[in-house]
């Protein structure tokens, strides 16, 4: 029992540190109050350093025609970001880039607005208003903040874990609080720590990015579709990559499907319409 005062210890300093050392309390797009031990700059720089690595590592996609895809629907997605949440992307410096990654179907918006495409996603996009239903949901993680809340909920669970594991000091509890740093801008899976978003912020993303994608003129009735193309390509098999961090089932369908009215409406009044736009052509 001698581990017991240490633990105790750590229980009730790391919150106390944590609320004395400039932890952030705030709302969110959706009105939600929400919690974060890093200030967005600081994630912001560690995410654009850990894409500039991927950019070394991955070649961009050789299709001009699906580049120029990817980059008008991000650059639409991303004009209505800054004219209805300027706040929220505050300090962001976006760029979209579609890698050649035939066989990953990912696609992800690093907190910062860092967004990759992998061209093993597209099949399942199928046209403009499919990759606009993906990078809609990418970009509200981001302008949900949900990585930087992912960190810091796992930075408090670290410090109680590795607080009770007697003998296992800093150096191996700042180990895992740098993997958790990286699992929330999005490169979970290469440090071999995967912290999967939860239902809630699952949803939350679903209902705004439909929302975005709307606003910016695509077709909202694609976003359901989506979710049953994926199911059907994983079929019975392990789910591809962006499957296991986004678990999909009939009801997140559902809730897409019961959000077109309200989806629809901001279809109608968008200044621009370009329905489901063009077909990927492969
Ligand atoms: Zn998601």
């Amino acid at each position: 029992m001698k581990w017991l005062p240490k633990f105790l210890i750590v229980f009730l300093l790391v919150p106390l540190s944590i609320s004395i050392t400039g932890c952030q309390r705030t709302e969110n797009p959706l009105g939600r109050k929400t919690t974060h031990v890093f200030s967005p700059s600081y994630l912001h720089k560690q995410a654009d350093a850990a894409y500039a690595d991927e950019k070394k590592k991955n070649p961009q996609s050789a299709n001009v025609v699906q580049q120029a895809l990817v980059q008008r629907v991000g650059q639409r997605l991303i004009a209505i970001a800054k004219r209805d949440y300027p706040q929220h992307c505050q300090g962001f410096n976006w760029e979209v880039n579609l890698f050649e990654k035939p066989k990953i179907v990912n696609a992800y918006c690093m907190p910062g607005g860092k967004i990759a495409f992998y061209t093993g996603i597209l099949p399942i996009c199928r046209n403009e208003a499919g990759v606009a239903a993906v990078m809609g949901h990418e970009i509200c993680h981001a302008l949900l903040r949900h990585g930087s809340e992912r960190v810091t909920r796992s930075m408090v669970v670290n410090a109680l874990v590795i607080g009770a594991a007697i003998g296992l000091g800093s150096s191996k509890m700042q180990e895992n609080n740098r993997k958790a740093v990286m699992a929330a801008i999005g490169l979970g899976s290469q440090v071999g720590l995967i912290l999967p978003f939860s239902r809630n912020h699952e949803s939350e993303a679903d209902r705004m990015g439909l929302e975005l994608m709307a606003k910016a003129g695509y077709e909202p009735a694609e976003a359901p579709e989506i979710w049953v193309r994926m199911s059907k390509q994983s079929g019975g098999q392990a789910p591809p990559e962006f499957l296991s961090t986004h678990p999909s089932n009939q009801s997140r369908i559902a809730e897409l499907i019961s959000l077109q009215p309200g989806a629809q409406a901001h279809y109608k009044v968008a200044p621009n319409k370009y329905g489901k736009g063009e077909d990927m052509r492969f």
